[in-house]
């Protein structure tokens, strides 16, 4: 037979448990994961769930494709895992059969695509791929119809992109992947959720920092950030002045290489030397921390889950409280009124159980790329500070041109903290 450009596995899955072989969302997630065990680079998903009963799908990945077509009511799956390259697509096998229950089934293993019987066209490769790569910097020429999704169960974010991915990396804590797209430029996505984007990072990152400095003025000296290893909260922060020390405390250094290296408008004041960065765990670094020792703490973590998890939970906001000094502010990437309302009005009745009623704040800010584009900052006030009293609007207003900034000024501020009804109600 010789040299087979594909290998096919046949596969069916008999005796499956029925409620599996009918819930599109959980045979999406097992085909996923069925084909990162055995090393795939997934690069798409779509399932369908037919009425009354019945799934198809298909998961795109760089090494080819694994497809499905269920009939719950015989329990039966019919499944192809359809491989290019090195990938040992029975790992997959062997993991459907464990999430579908499956006690019997039957596989066949295909050769496909004999190089014996096939003529090579000479392609001039190089060209093609010189051309290929023009044509993806321009997406009015690119054929490629290749989109990233952050979503959960219910909801999704889906970004064209060009395919091609800078970054990939399995570290620790999550996998760490820098990809192209076509509307925001390069982005970062951590566990394949949208952490930054090129073209909107700064909406995250001049809100995250410009209100709480310009709160404490002059006062705003010693600064703990969690997370950020992008780098963007750290370089709108270092823009003001007063500032002494920066210590950021970030878990996972994949983030900060990948992010130097692909990100580099975002990711440089990294060598700031008013900049202590410690790659360590910051829910265990507040946990140690002294006691009054910060004008301002910003946690700019990711979701809750994996290494974030405990970035939402009361200890660490009581600890958190207790390493700022009597006048002081906590911010806190607050997740989604709208994506993860559960979170985001758990985490705001911590704040008001540990800082008070009176002196919890929400911040409402638009960026695109995150699930339903609507996000949130929380913050938590020590002594007499008030987000909505801008001691020096002029002062303001002079930073905000100086410094070029794009989304934050002194009326968005102000405009931030006023909340929609559904908002109020979701916190009340
Ligand atoms: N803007 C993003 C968002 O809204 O989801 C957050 C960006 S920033 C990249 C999040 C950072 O938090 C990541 O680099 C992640 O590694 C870091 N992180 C997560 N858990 C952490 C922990 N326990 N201690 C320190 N850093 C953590």
């Amino acid at each position: 037979m010789g040299k087979a450009l594909g290998n096919h596995i046949l596969v069916e899955f008999m005796n499956c448990d029925p409620r599996v072989m009918n819930d599109a969302a959980s045979i999406e997630r097992d085909m996923v994961e069925a084909a990162k065990k055995a090393g795939a680079t997934v690069i798409n998903s779509t399932f369908h769930h037919f009425s009354p009963f019945g799934v198809s799908g298909v998961v795109v990945i760089q090494e080819s494709h694994l497809a499905i077509h269920t009939w719950p009511e015989w329990g039966y799956a019919a499944v192809d895992l359809f491989t290019c390259g090195e990938m040992d697509a029975w790992i997959s096998f062997d993991y459907l059969k464990k999430c579908f229950s499956s006690d019997s089934y039957s596989a066949i293993e295909l050769k496909r695509g004999s190089v014996n019987l096939l003529k090579r066209n000479d392609f001039d490769i190089s060209s093609i791929r010189t051309k290929a790569q023009e044509s993806w910097k321009n997406p009015d020429f690119s054929t490629r119809n290749v989109w990233f999704t952050d979503k959960d169960q219910d909801q999704a974010l889906s970004l064209r992109f060009t395919g091609e991915v800078f970054h990939d990396v399995q570290s620790p804590f999550q996998r760490v992947r820098i990809l192209e797209s076509y509307k925001y430029g390069k982005l970062l996505t951590l566990d394949d959720m949208v952490m930054t984007t090129e073209k909107d990072e700064f909406h995250y990152h001049e809100m995250i920092s410009h209100s709480a400095m310009f709160t404490l003025g002059d006062n705003a000296k010693n600064i703990l950030v969690i997370g950020g290893g992008d780098g963007g909260t750290v370089r709108e922060l270092l823009r003001h002045d007063s500032i002494e020390k920066i210590t950021m405390v970030e878990i996972d250094q994949e983030v900060i290489t990948a992010c130097k290296k692909h990100l580099p408008q975002i990711a440089c004041a990294f060598d700031n030397p008013k900049l202590d960065l410690i790659v360590d765990d910051g829910i265990s670094f507040v946990k140690n921390a002294k006691p009054k020792t910060y004008d301002l703490i910003i946690v700019d973590g990711s979701d809750p889950i994996g290494p974030a998890e405990g970035l939402f939970s009361v200890e660490f906001y009581r600890n958190c409280y207790a390493a700022l000094k009597d006048t002081g502010i906590l911010v806190s990437q607050g997740e989604s009124p709208k994506f993860n309302d559960k979170v985001f009005s758990e985490l705001n009745f911590t704040l008001k159980e540990i800082f008070g009623a009176d002196k919890t704040k929400i911040s409402l800010f638009f960026v695109p790329t995150y699930p339903t584009g609507m996000w949130s900052f929380q913050y938590g006030i020590k002594g007499d500070l008030d987000l909505l009293k801008i001691a020096d609007v002029a002062k303001v207003d002079k930073f905000v041109k100086e410094k070029k900034l794009r989304y934050y000024n002194s009326d968005i501020q102000i405009a931030s903290f006023a909340l929609p009804n559904f908002v109020k109600e979701l916190i009340a």
